[in-house]
């Protein structure tokens, strides 16, 4: 047995599920992953956790090892009430399941954008923080805020929803129903509508242009490619995300004031084209007060949640002790 006690992290996300089993000092004793799969019935729910048990005896170690399993799930996630729309899982079933599987071992439930907020505090960009936003640039915008270590979730679930922050009224109509949400702007899916509407918004002629053209509306890495050739729909696209962005994470930071703030997701990748101009922006925006405060580029990558969930579940094992 580990003298300082196991927790697993778990990372349910849309194209793969993630685990991986960490020591109380955040060592990764090791990962895997599956393909994103149904757990809606009680079955298909006890398959998946003594898959994940298996997992743990491959590692020559015990499940009663494990002192804790932190599940991270995209959705709405308060105390003992869960909304993920977007995904077909059973939750408290799964959570039952786990705990089953573990030795009847604690699963605490947390939303995957805090999950990595947890993670990237931990073992990754806000590793000296105690304060911190970490915002992910992905299809959408998501976040997850840290206070004094522990992540606000509210009492409805719905801390930290930076993406829904409104940056133009009567603007661009959001999957939530209100119209200009930061996310329509700032997130693969805003960078590719601006990029696409420049033509003809800006009167440019696009055939001139053809070289680097998003094949999706969420595909954003032919945005920066054509960035890097002086295409102006890009330059515009990314100044507009820039701006909606600084703007947004200013009036968070007016109600949080983070020591620091975390850019990750998939957009965050091309952070070298932006980060200066979001920096600029952002102070141009803020309070006098936080323009210190820093920007940085998140260090976990895709594993964050899965190490942001090990550490609640760490956490919420502590607490209860
Ligand atoms: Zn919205």
């Amino acid at each position: 047995m580990k003298e300082n006690g196991l927790y697993l992290g778990i990372d349910y996300g849309g194209n793969s599920v993630k685990a991986g089993l960490f020591d109380s000092i955040g060592i990764m004793q090791g990962k895997t992953s599956w393909p994103t799969v149904d757990l809606s019935s009680p079955d298909e729910c006890q398959r998946f956790a003594e898959g994940v048990a298996e997992f743990v005896r491959s590692l020559d170690l015990h499940v009663s090892d494990v002192l804790g399993v932190g599940l991270a799930m995209p959705g709405m996630i308060a105390k003992d009430s869960y909304f993920c729309p977007n995904v077909s899982v059973n939750v408290e079933v799964l959570a039952e399941y786990l705990s089953k599987s573990f030795s009847s071992t604690p699963v605490s439930i947390i939303n995957d954008a805090n999950a990595a907020a947890f993670g990237e505090m931990w073992k990754g960009a806000g590793s000296v923080a105690k304060t911190a936003l970490l915002a992910t640039l992905g299809s959408g915008l998501g976040s997850g805020i840290i206070i004094d270590g522990n992540v606000v979730t509210g009492a409805h679930g719905a801390a930290g929803e930076l993406g829904h922050v409104t940056v133009e009224p009567g603007g661009r109509l959001c999957t939530c129903g209100r119209k200009g949400c930061a996310e329509r702007y700032a997130s693969a899916r805003g960078l590719v509508q601006t990029f696409t509407e420049a033509t003809n918004d800006d009167g440019l002629d696009s055939s001139l242009f053809s070289e680097f053209e998003p094949t999706s509306a969420t595909d954003a890495l032919p945005v920066f490619k054509a960035y890097e050739v002086g295409d102006p729909r890009a330059a515009r696209a990314i100044e507009v995300m820039v701006d909606k962005l600084a703007f947004a994470l200013a009036q968070v930071a007016c109600i949080v004031d983070p020591e620091v703030i975390i850019l990750g997701g998939g957009v965050s990748g091309g952070s070298p084209y932006f980060i200066e101009d979001l920096r600029s922006a952002f102070s141009t925006y803020c309070l006098p007060a936080c323009s210190s405060t820093e920007i940085r580029v998140a260090v976990l990558g895709n594993d964050a949640g899965m190490y942001g969930a090990a550490r609640y579940a760490m956490n919420s094992a502590k607490k209860e002790c």
